[in-house]
């Protein structure tokens, strides 16, 4: 039976008998857009560990993967982390991001040391030893929290998605285990494994079972995170109360609804990054800013001609995503037709699943001129597409939080997303964008027919495309949030301890 969601506790931040102290944090992730990036994990993890250096001295630990060390120069070995089952010793390094940012790297060639993406040989193909490599992460995660590096000791590990949700687990037999925060950036990604991994991990027989990290019968990292943590954080609000829902919880909504009762689930929005400014962004073919815009023109131009579109007076809509099932591409291919036949044009950029791409290529073979479709990943279009595109398309089925939709407003470039997860949270239905209420073609039609309305009638669009490039979507506001759970996660250690 459907049983009403349980409340999502507030962020910590309210509260204010906490002192909101300085902490040492320890940043666990598997990418940082710094040197990799498969998705928005590795743009959150860029940005939000320089944000919260303004309170905390936050670290990032990351695998040294080829791809690392091979932008990294000669490093420093700062210290060791003992073999463990069938995971190997390994080295942790000292390293620098942008701006100083302080980055441990773990050494394991046998791991890290393959060509291609963090996850897989190439996008969608994952490396069956999966389990070690991001066991390792875990397991040196909770290895620095009991011993210190650099004579430094994390006050408490943040965690973010299944790569990094064993180092609770391993913490847990600990008599005062160090805090750990668990931020779910996607619920659908779960880190499964056969129970034969158990060992490989050299975890105790007696965490697999359900109230542990086991998942129908299979290991969970990412159950392991949500289990073991001594709290939960997640992306936007409207998604924190979207997951103790079956249908969105993927499974996990009964262990989240226990969570939140137990008040340790927020959800915490993200921020995009300065680099994200039409002003200053060496990309863009030419600069803009909310006050004067046309620079765009030149940007739309540039995008119309290298997707070999004719010249056009009507809009401009983008796609530029992961080309998953979430995304719901599938939806916008369904919607491409009408939006052509209204006037509209279409660029997409992305990879992923083969059936999507192939429908799209498709697409843009039919419909030259019109559609233009670029299977691939490409930052610099990519952000060319943001500030030239009149529109974007986001009709994903879910979304934590999305940061695509952020960037497009920032860029002048107005999203027609479906009002789900983070989208709900961050536009401004007929102010800043468009929501549509269902994930389906005649939805996104829906929303396309008011982007047409608005566009027509020329003041409209201004005035929504001003709201829209002078929104904040700054971090501030999530510091403070993750200030105040680090300071309830520490305040209350001895409580978490069973
Ligand atoms: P997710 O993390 O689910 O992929 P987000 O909207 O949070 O979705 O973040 C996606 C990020 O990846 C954005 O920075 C977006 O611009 C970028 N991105 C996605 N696909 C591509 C691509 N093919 N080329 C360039 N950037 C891309």
């Amino acid at each position: 039976m459907l049983s009403k969601p349980a409340q999502v506790a507030q962020s910590a931040v309210g509260d204010v008998s906490i002192p909101l102290e300085s902490r040492k944090v320890l940043f666990v992730t598997p990418e940082i857009s710094d040197f990799v990036k498969a998705g928005g994990l590795g743009d959150v993890s860029a940005a939000l560990p320089r944000a919260l250096r303004e309170a905390h001295d936050a670290r990032v630990l990351l695998p040294g993967y080829r791809s690392v060390l091979s932008q990294c120069g000669p490093l420093v070995v700062a210290g060791q982390v003992p073999a463990l089952g069938a995971m190997p010793e390994a080295a942790i390094a000292r390293a620098q991001g942008r701006n100083g940012l302080p980055i441990y790297l773990l050494i394991c060639p046998s791991l890290y040391d393959r060509p291609g993406p963090p996850y897989g040989a190439t996008s969608g193909v994952e490396w069956e030893d999966n389990d070690l490599r991001f066991g390792l992460l875990g397991w040196a995660a909770a290895v620095i929290a009991r011993n210190a590096i650099d004579g430094w000791r994390p006050d408490l590990l943040h965690l973010n998605d299944w790569p990094s949700g064993l180092a609770s687990a391993y913490l847990a037999t600990d008599r005062n285990p160090t805090p750990t925060i668990m931020t779910i950036h996607n619920l659908a990604y779960q880190g499964l494994f056969d129970h034969s991994s158990l060992h490989r991990l050299g975890l105790p027989e007696a965490f697999f079972q359900p109230e542990g990290l086991e998942f129908y019968g299979r290991l969970s990292f990412l159950k392991a995170g949500l289990f073991y943590s001594s709290y939960l954080t997640t992306v936007s609000a409207t998604y924190a109360e979207e997951i103790m829902r079956p249908e969105f919880g993927c499974g996990m909504d009964g262990l989240l609804r226990k969570r939140a009762q137990e008040r340790r689930l927020a959800g915490i929005l993200n921020g995009i990054d300065e680099s994200w400014n039409p002003a200053s962004d060496a990309h863009l073919i030419a600069p803009f800013n909310s006050d004067n815009c046309d620079g765009r023109a030149a940007n739309r131009e540039q995008v119309r001609a290298s997707f070999g579109l004719s010249r056009s007076n009507g809009p401009l809509f983008a796609i530029i995503s992961r080309l998953v099932h979430q995304k719901g591409v599938d939806i916008a291919i369904e919607a491409a037709e009408s939006i052509v036949e209204e006037g509209g044009q279409i660029v997409v950029t992305g990879q992923g699943e083969r059936e999507i791409e192939d429908k799209l290529k498709e697409l843009a073979r039919r419909r030259p001129g019109a559609i233009g479709a670029n299977i691939g990943y490409d930052e610099t279009s990519s952000r060319r597409m943001y500030a030239g595109s009149d529109f974007l398309l986001m009709p994903s089925r879910f979304e934590p939080c999305g940061l695509s939709q952020m960037y497009a407003q920032r860029f002048g470039s107005l999203p027609i997303a479906h009002q789900v997860g983070g989208l709900s949270d961050t536009i401004e239905d007929g102010v800043t964008g468009f929501l549509f209420s269902a994930p389906l073609a005649s939805g996104l039609q829906n929303g396309v027919r008011r982007a047409f309305a608005a566009f027509r009638s020329g003041g409209v669009m201004k005035r929504m495309r001003y709201a829209a490039m002078t929104r904040s979507y700054g971090w501030r506001e999530a510091v403070k949030k993750y200030s105040g759970v680090y300071a309830k996660v520490s305040a209350t250690r001895s409580v978490f301890v069973s």
